[in-house]
C-alpha cells in the first residue's frame, strides 16, 4: 500500500482518503483507519428521507402511527430525528429521497459530521426514476421482458442512471429478478416473468445499463438484485408469506438469475427477501448470502436488508428473542446494511463489544459501502445542480427509448378476422372508448409517483390523436376511474352512449398505482386470490357485448388476466401490461397499423387460478392426468404474441451435432419468412430438452432468442448460438454439469409444441462447468 502518497501524507499532511489521485483501496483503508467502531457501524445504517417521513406522518393519525409502530412501519422514529442523525455522521445511506433539493440538503448535513462522509442515496428506480416527479417512465419490468430486446432495456437503464445521478441518487433497488411462478403475487408486474433464462438476461441487461460491470464516476449508479430468495412463489400467493421449495427448485429456477447477475454483471448489491424458505428467514440465511453467493459464485458487493426485515426476524418470524439477537443472526449470516429503523446501531456496537459479532464483519460491510461511495465520486462532489436535473429528466432521447420499449412490449393476444389494424380510411366511423384504465396514469405501473399530465399519453389521448388523424371519431365516456369503482349507473350510461358508435374499445385491467392505495388492485402487498378482472369490469364488458358491435379489449395490468369467456367474445385482445408514459401512443399506433405488434408473453396466462402453478417449463409428469372441470392447457402459452405479418419457420439446422467440451458452441440456424405484405419484427425462440437425465428436467427450457426485423416477402436466416451452459443443470451433489446424452433443440415463434420444429444434438461426455 506504500505508493508514495502515504509518505507524502506524513510530511505534508495530505489526507489520503480525500485525495482523488489515490487508489480506491488506499482511500478506503486510510478512512477506515480514522474511524471508530461506532462510525463504521453508522455506515451500515440506512433511513428514509426527511420529506418522505414527514409525508407519511402527515397521512397517519397519532393512534395509527402507534399501531403501525407495532407492525414495524416506522418503528420509534420520527422525521425530527432524521436530520440530526445525518449531521452527527450516524447515517450511511438514505432511501426514498425524491428531489434533488432534498438530496443536496441531506448531503449538506452529512458534511457537518466529523469525517464528512457523503451519503449513499438509494431509491426504487424500477422502470425509470419513477418516484421522482418529471422523470421518464419506461414500461414496467413485465412489459420490458415482453420485448425480448435486451439492448433496448440496457439502454433505458443507462438513461435511468443518468436521471438518477442528475437528481442526487446513486443506488437503484432494481432489478427484481424474482422468477415469477405464481401470478397471484401482486408484484408480478415488477418481475420479468416465469423463465429463469429470460429473467437472467433482463436482469443482466438492467444491471449493465445502470451500473456497468466496472462501475465508477458520475454517470453510473449501483444496481441491487432482489429479493434473495423465492418470495415470488409463496405458499398462498401472498407477499412475504412462507415459501417452501426444494433446494433443487431453488438451484434450477430461482437462483440462476442471481448467479448470472453476479458472474456476468458484477452486481454490487443484493437485497434479502421478506420471506422464509423452508423455515429459514431470508435475512439470516448464511448459506444463501455467504456460502453460495459470496464463496461459490464470487459476489463482491454488499447486502442490504429489505424494509425493516432484520427486526422481523423476531417480531414476525419468531426465531430470535429480540431485535438485538435478530441483528446478531443477520449480520453473522452476511448482512451489511439495515434498511430503516433506530437502535440497530446501538445493538450492533454492543454485539461487537460482547464478541457476538466480529469486528471483521463490520469492517467488511463498512469497506464495501465506502468503496461504493469512492467509486461513484461522492467524496469529490456529493451535490447536484438542481437546474441541471430538470434538463436530464424526461429528455427527448429518453422519451424515445421509453416509446420504443412500449411499442415492442405490447402483446396482441387475439385478432379475429384481422380486425386490426383498423383501416386507414375509417372516415365517418365512430369508436366508443371506455373502461377504468382509459384516461389515467394506471398505465405507468407500480413504483411511480403521479407524473405531470403533459408527460403522459393516456389511452384515450393516444386514440384521439392517432384515430382522428385517420378519419375516425373518438367518443370517450368515463365509466369510473380505476378498476374498483364502476357503478351500475355508469355501466348503463356507457351502454346508452355506445349505441351511436361503430365499435368499442374497452380499456380494462388492474391498478398498481402506488399513490392510489385505496383503489389499488394489484402491486406490492395487494395480492390476488383470483386472476379474473376485479370489481365490476366484467359487468361492463357483458353490457358492451350486448351491443353486438366489435369490441376491442385492451388489458392494462402488470399481472395476467384470465378471462377466457371475455376473450372468446372480443374481436381483438391487446395485452399492453404497463407500458409507461407512452402507453396511449404505442397502443393507438398498433390499432391503426403504424406499428406492427411484436411483444411476446414472458409468462403463461392460465385459464383460471385453479390451474396454478402453470408454467411452460414444467416437469414431464405435470399433465399426465386431467382436472375434472378445467382444461389442462393455458389460455395463452409463454412466448406467444400475434403480429400483422405472417412468419413461417423452416426446420432448424445445426453447425455440428455434438457439443464436446466446455468451450464448444453450436450454431442453430433457422430461416424465417415473412409471408405477408407488411414489414414486421419477430422474436425467434430456441428451447432445449434434455432427453434422459439423472433428475427430471423441464419439458422445455428457453435458452436463446433473437428479435429480428423481416420485411414483407423477405426470408432471413437467424442464428442462435448455444454452449455448454445452455445444456447444464445441477447433479446430485449440486455440481453444475452437462450430462452425456441427447438434447432436443426446438425453434419457433412460441413455446407451444405446434409452433416449434426440432433437431437433436448430443454431448458425448460429462462436462463439469462448476464444482459445488
Ligand atoms: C420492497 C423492496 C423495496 C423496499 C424499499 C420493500 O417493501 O420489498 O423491493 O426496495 O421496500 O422501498
Amino acid at each position: 500500500t506504500n505508493n508514495g502518497l502515504n509518505q507524502k501524507k506524513a510530511s505534508n499532511e495530505v489526507i489520503t482518503y480525500l485525495d482523488p489521485t489515490a487508489s480506491i483501496d488506499n482511500r478506503v483503508k486510510d478512512l477506515m483507519s480514522r474511524m471508530t467502531l461506532e462510525e463504521k457501524v453508522y455506515q451500515m445504517c440506512q433511513y428514509v428521507g426527511l420529506e418522505h417521513m414527514k409525508e407519511a406522518e402527515a397521512k397517519i393519525s397519532p393512534e395509527e402511527l402507534e399501531k403501525n409502530d407495532a407492525l414495524g412501519f416506522y418503528p420509534g422514529m420520527r422525521s425530527g430525528d432524521i436530520g440530526k442523525l445525518a449531521e452527527q455522521g450516524k447515517v450511511g445511506s438514505f432511501l426514498h429521497v425524491v428531489t434533488a433539493k432534498e438530496a443536496n440538503e441531506l448531503q449538506h448535513l452529512a458534511q457537518k459530521s466529523r469525517l464528512k462522509i457523503p451519503l449513499l442515496i438509494g431509491i426504487d428506480a424500477i422502470h425509470g426514476n419513477g418516484l421522482v416527479s418529471g422523470s421518464t417512465i419506461y414500461p414496467s419490468p413485465i412489459s420490458q421482458a415482453a420485448t425480448f430486446a435486451d439492448d433496448l432495456i440496457k439502454e433505458g437503464s443507462r438513461q435511468t442512471a443518468l436521471e438518477m445521478r442528475a437528481n442526487g441518487m446513486h443506488w437503484s433497488f432494481t432489478p427484481n429478478i424474482d422468477v415469477l411462478r405464481d401470478p397471484r403475487w401482486g408484484r408480478t408486474g415488477e418481475t420479468y416473468g416465469e423463465d429463469p433464462f429470460l429473467v437472467g438476461n433482463m436482469g443482466v441487461a438492467t444491471i449493465l445499463g445502470l451500473q456497468s460491470k466496472n462501475f465508477g464516476g458520475n454517470e453510473t449508479v449501483i444496481a441491487c438484485a432482489k429479493h434473495l430468495i423465492a418470495g415470488s412463489s409463496s405458499i398462498n400467493g401472498l407477499n412475504a408469506s412462507p415459501t417452501d421449495v426444494s433446494k433443487r427448485t431453488l438451484f434450477e429456477i430461482f437462483l440462476p438469475p442471481y448467479r448470472r447477475a453476479v458472474k456476468e454483471a458484477n452486481v454490487f448489491s443484493i437485497m434479502a427477501a421478506h420471506n422464509e424458505v423452508a423455515g429459514l428467514p431470508g435475512h439470516m440465511d448464511k448459506f444463501m448470502m455467504n456460502d453460495l453467493m459470496r464463496d461459490r459464485w464470487g459476489f463482491e458487493g454488499f447486502y442490504v436488508s429489505d424494509w425493516n426485515d432484520i427486526s422481523r426476524i423476531d417480531i414476525w418470524h419468531h426465531v430470535a428473542k429480540d431485535f438485538k439477537q435478530s441483528i446478531e443472526f443477520s449480520i453473522n449470516a452476511g448482512m451489511d446494511m439495515n434498511m430503516h429503523g433506530p437502535i440497530f446501531d446501538n445493538h450492533l456496537i454492543e454485539l461487537v463489544k460482547e464478541g457476538k459479532v466480529s469486528e471483521e464483519r463490520v469492517n467488511y460491510a463498512c469497506a464495501k459501502i465506502l468503496e461504493t461511495k469512492f467509486r461513484l465520486g461522492l467524496f469529490e462532489n456529493p451535490f447536484v445542480k438542481e437546474k441541471e436535473a430538470q434538463k436530464v429528466n424526461f429528455s427527448k432521447t429518453h422519451q424515445q427509448n421509453a416509446l420504443e420499449q412500449a411499442r415492442r412490449s405490447i402483446v396482441l393476444l387475439k385478432n379475429d378476422k384481422n380486425i386490426l389494424p383498423l383501416s386507414k380510411s375509417g372516415t365517418g366511423k365512430t369508436i366508443f372508448v371506455t373502461g377504468p384504465n382509459s384516461d389515467n396514469q394506471t398505465t405507468l405501473g407500480d413504483w411511480v409517483s403521479p407524473q405531470p399530465e403533459e408527460n403522459v399519453i393516456t389511452m384515450v389521448e393516444g386514440l384521439k390523436s392517432i384515430g382522428e388523424a385517420n378519419g375516425y371519431k373518438i367518443n370517450y365516456f368515463d365509466s369510473g376511474d380505476r378498476s374498483k369503482e364502476i357503478t351500475d349507473e355508469q355501466i348503463d350510461a356507457a351502454y346508452t352512449k355506445a349505441q351511436a358508435s361503430d365499435m368499442v374499445v374497452l380499456v380494462l385491467g388492474e391498478n398498481s398505482f402506488r399513490h392510489d392505495w385505496k383503489r389499488k388492485t394489484t402491486g406490492e402487498n395487494i395480492d390476488r386470490a383470483t386472476l379474473k378482472l376485479s370489481g365490476n369490469q366484467m359487468k361492463l364488458a357483458d353490457k358492451m357485448f350486448e351491443l353486438n358491435k366489435p369490441v376491442i379489449v385492451v388489458y392494462v395490468s402488470g399481472s395476467p388476466i384470465a378471462e377466457p369467456w371475455l376473450e372468446q367474445r372480443a374481436a381483438a385482445v391487446i395485452n399492453t401490461w404497463e407500458s409507461g408514459a407512452f402507453a396511449g401512443q404505442a397502443n393507438a399506433e398498433i390499432m391503426f397499423g403504424l406499428t406492427n405488434p411484436s411483444g411476446k408473453l414472458p409468462l403463461t396466462i392460465p385459464r383460471s387460478v385453479g390451474q396454478l402453478q402453470m408454467v411452460y417449463n414444467h416437469k414431464p409428469t405435470a399433465y399426465i392426468h386431467k382436472y375434472n372441470t378445467e382444461k389442462k392447457t393455458p389460455l395463452h402459452p409463454f412466448g406467444y404474441g400475434l403480429s400483422f405479418s405472417k412468419f413461417e419457420y423452416s426446420a432448424p439446422k445445426v453447425s455440428k451435432n455434438t457439443l464436446s467440451n466446455l468451450e464448444d458452441t453450436v450454431d442453430v440456424t433457422v430461416n424465417v419468412t415473412n409471408k405477408s405484405n407488411v414489414d414486421g419484427e419477430e422474436v425467434v425462440q430456441l428451447y432445449i430438452n434434455d432427453q434422459i437425465s439423472s433428475y427430471t428436467r423441464p419439458v422445455k427450457e428457453l435458452k436463446g432468442y433473437k428479435r429480428v426485423a423481416i420485411k414483407a416477402g423477405e426470408t432471413k436466416a437467424v442464428t442462435i448460438t448455444i454452449n455448454a451452459e445452455s445444456l447444464a443443470f445441477y447433479d446430485k451433489d449440486y455440481n453444475f454439469v452437462v450430462e452425456p446424452g441427447d438434447f432436443t433443440i426446438m425453434t419457433g415463434s412460441s413455446s407451444a409444441d405446434k409452433d416449434l420444429k426440432k433437431i437433436t444434438i448430443s454431448a458425448p461426455s460429462l462436462l463439469m462447468l462448476e464444482k459445488a
